[in-house]
């Protein structure tokens, strides 16, 4: 007994630590070579990995909330960070780590940045944890402001407005016309905090173009974070066009299946800020799990992350699938004669056709079609003639498709943003966000897009 307390000392365990860490890296290095749909299905946990939980083959379900430990150089090294463990799921656990994996390696997929991620309770928390580091007291700079893209979810709006502009008196400045570069250039200077955008948003749909943006940023050494949910990695990475950090509510395109509400921060390595330490910079995602993230508690349950990683393993084909039904039932709606317009940026005289083509392909495509394909994602929003009336009118009469605040679900949902997600934001903040009365915001799900169709018909034809 007391021979092996004194072989399990500290310098065992660091060493210990080593190994594994240089065991997963090299994995990790075979994987990043892969195509994006086998990273999406087997992330980093490979056979070593499932050795090491009795040879599962699918990633086990880490309910417990804590780690036992060896012996006290065990947990000494441990809660050092000093070597790979988990410890508490407040602050990591193994299932969050395959899915934080699979996240970092897909958001960097065909480029050879470094990511990490980092998976929250939510997508408003990761829009939160995301941000506030970059919003400490720092006297030696001046009243911090940030720069956002007023085209925002309404979350994110309230987040940025009520309790970053009205409670913390930072100075938020809204850049109204997205496509302009003049807007975002003009509001962004030395004491701009961070640039943030949504691309493309809900649920306006507006674009944004991320490698100039990113570079306005970057000239006052401010960070660029975009929030891609509606795209999801398979369809566009904002982090291979310049952006330092992407932002996900993961519970929506990557979580489709509806069995979990989910956030994820990924960040390449050695992002640019004015604030915040070395360590921060060089691996931001970290950075926030082991400080901000485990002192402000947002962490995700294992459970949901496996359900999570479950449907992750499809993300390509899905969004491929909903892409090409939501331009067929697109291009039905406005030839509608009660619809007045319709924002979806696959539409040839979509406004922000030229610049979503620039930056939405499906990954891999040229693979599987002998060419690179566009693809423009599952969500859209129209707007009915006859005002807000007409509006509820034909969405109270779809008799398939649910009329719910959500969206990236297998099945088709619509809502009325005006008064659901975009509620609280009043007249002036809708209009800011250019969110009118009479729009229906729709997500194609993966029904027949011509039942999709009949459905919407009929309840059009109500009016
Ligand atoms: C839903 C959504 C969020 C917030 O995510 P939750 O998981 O609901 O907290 C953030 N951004 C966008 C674009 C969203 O659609």
């Amino acid at each position: 007994m007391m021979i092996y307390e004194e072989t399990k000392n500290r310098d065992y365990y660091v060493q210990l630590g080593k190994e594994m860490s240089e065991a997963e890296t090299n994995h990790r290095q075979t994987m990043r070579k892969k195509r994006f749909d086998t990273i999406a299905v087997h992330g980093i946990y490979g056979a070593q990995a499932a050795l090491q939980n009795q040879g599962s083959i699918i990633e086990p379900a880490y309910l417990s909330p804590a780690q036992h430990f060896e012996n006290s150089n065990h947990m000494e090294v441990a809660l050092a960070y000093e070597m790979p463990s988990w410890a508490y799921t407040r602050i990591a656990n193994p299932t969050l780590h395959y899915l934080e994996e699979t996240i970092a390696m897909l958001e960097g997929y065909g480029n050879p940045i470094e990511t990490s991620a980092v998976v929250t309770s939510s997508g408003m928390s990761a829009v939160f944890m995301a941000t506030n580091p970059f919003l400490a007291q720092d006297d030696s700079l001046g009243t911090p402001n940030i720069v956002v893209s007023a085209k925002c979810y309404g979350g994110s709006f309230m987040l940025f407005e009520q309790r970053y502009g009205l409670e913390r008196s930072i100075d938020v400045r809204w850049v109204r016309d997205t496509m302009n570069l003049d807007e975002w250039a003009e509001n962004i200077d030395e004491n701009t905090r961070f640039v943030y955008g949504e691309m493309p948003s809900n649920p306006a749909l507006a674009v944004f173009d991320i490698a100039n943006v990113a570079k306005l940023a970057h000239a006052q050494q401010a960070p660029l974070i975009v929030d891609s949910t509606v795209a999801s990695a398979a369809l566009m990475r904002p982090l291979c066009h310049g952006a330092d950090i992407v932002v996900h509510s993961v519970s929506k395109s990557m979580a489709s299946s509806g069995f979990a509400i989910a956030g994820a921060v990924i960040a390449r390595h050695n992002i640019t800020s004015k604030i915040g330490s070395n360590e921060m910079r060089e691996n931001f995602a970290i950075y926030v799990k082991l400080l901000p993230f485990r002192d402000h508690g947002p962490g995700l349950s294992p459970f949901n992350a496996l359900m999570v990683l479950n449907d992750l393993r499809t993300l390509r084909q899905r969004m491929d699938h909903l892409s090409t039904s939501s331009l067929q039932v697109a291009e039905y709606l406005t030839a509608h004669p009660m619809i007045e317009a319709v924002n979806y940026p696959g539409l040839p005289n979509s406004p922000s056709h030229e610049m979503a083509s620039h930056y939405m392909t499906l990954v891999d495509s040229e693979e599987q079609y002998g060419q690179s394909e566009n693809r423009y994602g599952h969500l859209m929003s129209f707007n009915v003639s006859g005002g807000r009336e007409a509006a509820c009118q034909v969405f109270d009469n779809l008799q398939m498709i649910w009329r719910a605040t959500d969206l990236g679900r297998i099945k088709s949902v619509a809502t009325i943003p005006a008064i659901s997600t975009h509620q609280q934001q009043g007249d002036s903040g809708r209009e800011l966000a250019g969110v009118p009365v009479n729009q229906i915001r729709l997500s194609v799900g993966a029904e027949h897009p011509l039942d999709i169709i009949d459905d919407l018909e009929q309840a059009l034809a109500s009016l």
